[in-house]
């Protein structure tokens, strides 16, 4: 056995890295990126903004300025305050850690956002899956069975659905939010929200053990790398402890706070891609052997015969979108696609049409 091996733990050996296909060159549509760059109207103002930026220091620490402008801007409630990451991935890690005890479970509904078990796994955690319905909505019973069963110290919720855009209804988080009062910690991850119909952030005051978490990622700052999160005062005090000081760094802090002065341009790219979302599953549907599901988030999960061919055939034409047909059985043949601007999503849909003639 090489050190390497004896060293590194047995899970961190089992597990491959994250997988980011290379992109250049390629319509991009992998990713659920917002298209629209930052609008030639500010750049100037945004540039002389990070110029003044003290590089030479650390960032200051309570990033009170930004958090003030994020509780403000995202209708944090009253009272509350946010814990921030580098991305919602960190805040997951941070989650993780905080929770890592041992024998402590993590569930979520499967398919879903793959960090929730890639986090628990490297905290050493145990990580159950409980899968969706066939029409990819939560499958109740088994989901109520699976708190009593495992008692998760976590259970994820993302709300819309990563990778399958659905939208969970609000009766039904409320259940197992309530199921899980005396057990563990109920992550609502509204990664999607601007594109979704609700939040749960309103009702956050009524429960102790209730997280929403979000990011700046899909609305159209995912280079930033800023994720944030509220709960009760004294459950973010504890997480808190485990956060890395000064882990947003002063561009992104400098950046962020100007830009969310601005935030009419974000809402309304928001909109405009809901506009898109719409339009692009009603094409999508008109196309023979092409079944779009319904999404509430700015990407559409599309199932098609030989999705892996088709996935190959659309790379050839430049096209970049996201195989997910080995994630679950449930999403045998499916595909993700990122909703983009109207051009880009007609190169898609003209791509994929020459493509199924081909087959
Ligand atoms: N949550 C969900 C549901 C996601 O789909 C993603 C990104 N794919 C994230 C969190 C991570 O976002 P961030 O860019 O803030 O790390």
């Amino acid at each position: 056995m090489s050190l390497i091996s004896t060293i590194i733990r047995p899970e961190i050996l089992a597990q491959s890295s994250y997988h980011v296909p290379d992109a250049h060159n390629m319509v991009k549509l992998d990713a659920m990126e917002n298209p629209y760059p930052l609008p030639d109207a500010i750049k100037a103002e945004f540039g002389a903004h990070l110029a003044h930026v003290a590089l030479n220091r650390y960032p200051v620490p309570t990033y009170r300025l930004l958090k003030d402008k994020i509780c403000r801007e995202f209708g944090i409630p009253a009272g509350f305050d946010v814990m921030l990451g580098n991305g919602s991935d960190e805040l997951i890690s941070m989650l993780s850690i905080a929770c890592a005890k041992p024998g402590a479970k993590v569930v979520a509904p499967i398919p879903t956002f793959v960090m929730y078990a890639i986090s628990a796994q490297l905290a050493g955690m145990e990580f159950v899956g409980v899968p969706l319905s066939e029409d990819l909505g939560l499958d109740m019973s088994a989901m109520l069975a699976a708190i009593q069963e495992h008692r998760p110290a976590l259970l994820y919720l993302a709300n819309p659905n990563n990778p399958t855009g659905s939208w969970f209804d609000e009766a039904d988080l409320l259940q197992l939010i309530n199921a899980m009062s005396d057990i563990g910690l109920v992550v609502i991850d509204e990664a999607y929200q601007p594109f979704a119909p609700s939040s749960m952030m309103p009702r956050l005051p009524e429960f102790a053990h209730v997280i929403v978490m979000r990011t700046v990622s899909k609305i159209g700052l995912a280079g930033l790398r800023l994720g944030y999160m509220s709960a009760a005062p004294e459950l973010l005090a504890e997480v808190e402890k485990v956060r890395p000081p000064y882990n947003i760094n002063v561009l992104t802090a400098a950046a962020a706070e100007f830009l969310l002065d601005h935030m009419s341009i974000f809402d309304e790219q928001a909109h405009k891609l809901c506009v898109e979302r719409e339009a692009l599953i009603k094409e999508l549907q008109s196309i023979k052997n092409v079944h779009a599901f319904p999404s509430k988030a700015n990407f559409v999960l599309i199932k098609i015969e030989n999705s892996e061919q088709i996935f190959k055939k659309l790379l050839a034409r430049r096209i970049l979108i996201k195989n997910v047909g080995k994630m679950h059985p449930l999403l045998t043949n499916c595909l993700r696609v990122t909703v983009s601007t109207p051009e880009e999503n007609r190169l898609f849909i003209d791509a994929l049409k020459a493509t199924l003639l081909e087959a």
